[in-house]
């Protein structure tokens, strides 16, 4: 069993200046956890607790029995108040607190304390319930842990942060592979870059025109661990823009998220990479899309965009979904190409794909009907009632590849803020023919997906992402 945790700036922030102060005594907080239970992980194969921060109560000083720099003991009325809340909303209820002078580990008394916390909460909300901790000590987070009964404690292997810089914190010291390959990237980017590339879980939606330049880039930058999801296979009129792929593959349809991992294994820089031939709502794409750090959307389907869209705000999985728009339109006379290139980044504290109409929901109904009834689908088609497929839309693969370097740069600012402390854009489209860029806004509408922190890092919750169907 393995775990991790997220949490936004934010939390992370509010933890700090409430168990870090500057008179050098411990402080505790309750902490409000979404779950993400992952049955096997991609990569190790190994069943997988991803933790999500949904909210942080400070222990109150009326509560606190005794206090001093090298202990704190309260009292649990307000826990078992706490459990029912939890239980009503599908959470997890833990503590956070700190040792303002270390030590940087848990103490005995620590141990004990919890494991009373785990069984009071196990026999409150059942053999389900789990008891995360934190651990403060001189100002940062330095350890966590999960305990799933009263005598079993995982620990958490690293802690991150989503928003406009995505932090890592390791626990548990990895050792650092220097590449000869990536050593003129870490003079421009850093060691810190380096090794994170080499951690993360990325995961890429759409092997197609701009997932597959996203596919030659990620390896070569040091991407350690890669899922592709793809459904559909090579086809002639794919090859003016798809990497790796050859005529060979469109006669034979090898599929695209084989070509894909064909190419990056025929680089031999030591990328794990896992593929999923199936759509991503598919009961086998599940524990993967869960599995992953950062997302990039490249599919043009509809229905598979509104389920990113939400699997970045109930799992604080960051996705950066990319579009590119081509119409040749005239304009006096003249016939002229408008090209629109986009790069989307959804997390809490942006506007989602519905805020932003970039999501048409009449379109991915008919994808899903299409999905899951073709028949129908069939039917109502020869009678007009849905749209069809359209016509093809135009692309050239200078564009293509462009629009996918938007995404990684975004990717590489919330990493490095190569550009600034301010330099992170959540919607940036790029108005090629103009050779402009611009940062459209969204409406301003209360919104059940972006707009309201209910389902942020809620996790798990049946439905899946609370989607019909
Ligand atoms: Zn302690
Ligand atoms: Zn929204």
């Amino acid at each position: 069993m393995r775990a991790d945790l997220t949490f936004s700036e934010l939390h992370l922030g509010v933890l700090r200046a409430e168990l870090c102060r500057s008179d050098d005594q411990e402080y505790a907080a309750y902490v409000l956890f979404g779950l993400s239970r992952i049955q096997e992980d991609p990569f190790s194969r190994q069943p997988r607790l991803r933790l999500m921060v949904k909210d942080v109560l400070p222990v109150a000083e009326e509560e606190i029995k005794s206090v001093d720099h090298q202990h704190i003991s309260w009292s649990t009325n307000r826990f078992v108040d706490l459990l029912s809340r939890a239980e009503r909303e599908g959470l997890q209820i833990g503590i956070a607190h700190s040792h303002p002078r270390g030590p940087n580990y848990f103490s005995s008394q620590d141990d004990r304390n919890e494991a009373e916390l785990a069984r009071l909460a196990q026999n409150r909300n059942g053999e389900t319930a789990i008891m995360p901790s934190l651990l403060f000590a001189n100002g940062e987070l330095v350890a966590g842990r999960v305990w799933t009964s009263p005598d079993n404690v995982v620990d958490l292997e690293y802690a991150r942060t989503i928003g406009s810089n995505w932090q890592t914190i390791f626990f548990a010291a990895e050792h650092n592979v220097v590449s000869p390959t990536l050593a003129r990237q870490e003079l421009a980017l850093g060691a810190g870059f380096n090794r994170l590339m080499g951690h993360m879980r990325i995961g890429v939606v759409g092997a197609g025109g701009t997932g597959s330049p996203l596919l030659q880039q990620l390896p070569r930058m040091g991407a350690g661990h890669i899922c592709i999801f793809d459904p559909d296979h090579v086809e002639h009129s794919n090859l003016n823009r798809l990497y790796g792929a050859t005529w060979d593959d469109a006669e034979r349809k090898v599929k695209k998220v084989e070509v894909a991992k064909r190419e990056i294994e025929r680089m031999g820089l030591g990328t794990q990479v896992r593929t999923y031939d199936s759509w991503i709502g598919s009961a086998e794409c599940r524990d993967a899309l869960k599995s992953m750090d950062l997302i990039f959307g490249c599919t043009d389907d509809h229905d598979g965009r509104l389920l990113l869209n939400r699997l970045a705000y109930y799992y604080l999985i960051p996705v950066i979904d990319i579009g590119l728009a081509l119409r040749v339109t005239e304009r006096f006379g003249i016939s002229c190409l408008e090209a629109d290139g986009r790069a989307t980044v959804l997390e809490p504290g942006s506007s989602c794909l519905v805020c932003r109409r970039i999501v048409d929901a009449g379109a991915a109904a008919e994808e899903a009907l299409r999905r899951t009834d073709p028949e129908e689908y069939e039917r109502r088609k020869s009678e007009a009632y849905v749209r069809g497929e359209g016509n093809p839309s135009p692309a050239v693969i200078s564009f293509t590849t462009s629009v996918a370097t938007m995404a990684v740069e975004e990717m590489i600012q919330r990493m490095n803020r190569f550009r600034g402390e301010d330099g992170s854009i959540a919607n940036r489209v790029r108005k090629f023919n103009l050779v402009e860029d611009f940062r459209p806004g969204a409406r301003q509408e209360p919104c059940r997906i972006c707009a309201s922190d209910r389902i942020h890092g809620l996790g798990d919750v049946q439905p899946f992402l609370g989607r019909a169907g």
